[in-house]
């Protein structure tokens, strides 16, 4: 309808995580090839959108952020409805935010559907002489858990447009 732009799904996914893990960019770096070194919090929720192509199909993802939303409890459930995809973010050189992916994930399951595909990302991998968290038990843990695993860094680019087409993919592919 006058639009040049077609595509045959919407996806719904949401970041999560600690704050200063590197949400907004991993979203500026796959939505706008753009990085920040200052850390602007992010205020309530913003989403982007990005068009990717599977073969012949054409998804539009619609991806959610937020700053931490222990200080938005009353968004949280329209946060994540509807959300057939989320990251669930960590910083590879902050313990802290690693240990705190457990609790991500169960309010993640609390609200979206127990369908969602979920990936756990350890970010700044352009930091490795500063790493706490090994990839060996990150990619363990996502195995017990059944979620999918990256290591990408926002900074570099690496692995962010991996990342993204990859839980993109895989919802596609349970679909059908
Ligand atoms: P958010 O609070 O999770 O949205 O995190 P931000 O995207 O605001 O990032 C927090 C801080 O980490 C900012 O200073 C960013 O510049 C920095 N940052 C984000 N991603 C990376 C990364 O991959 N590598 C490095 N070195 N810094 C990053
Ligand atoms: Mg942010």
């Amino acid at each position: 309808m006058g639009s040049d732009v077609t595509y045959n799904f919407v996806f719904k996914l949401v970041l999560v995580g600690e704050c200063g893990v590197g949400k907004s960019n991993l979203l500026s770096r796959f939505t706008k090839n753009q990085f920040t070194l200052d850390s602007r919090s992010t205020i309530g929720v913003e989403f982007s959108t990005q068009i990717i192509q599977l073969g012949r199909t054409s998804i539009r993802a619609q991806i959610w952020d937020t700053a931490g939303l222990e200080r938005y409890r009353a968004i949280t459930s329209a946060y994540y409805r509807g959300a057939v995809g989320a990251l669930v973010i960590y910083d590879i050189t902050k313990q802290p935010t690693y240990e705190s992916v457990e609790r991500w994930l169960s309010e993640l399951y609390d609200h979206a559907s127990p369908r969602v595909v979920v990936m756990l990302v350890g970010n700044k991998t352009d930091l490795e002489s500063n790493r706490c968290v090994t990839t060996e038990e990150a990619k363990h843990y996502a195995e017990n858990k059944g979620l999918l695993f990256v290591e990408t860094s926002a900074l570099d680019s690496t692995n962010v447009q991996l990342a993204f087409n990859n839980v993109l993919s895989e919802i596609h592919r349970r679909l059908g």
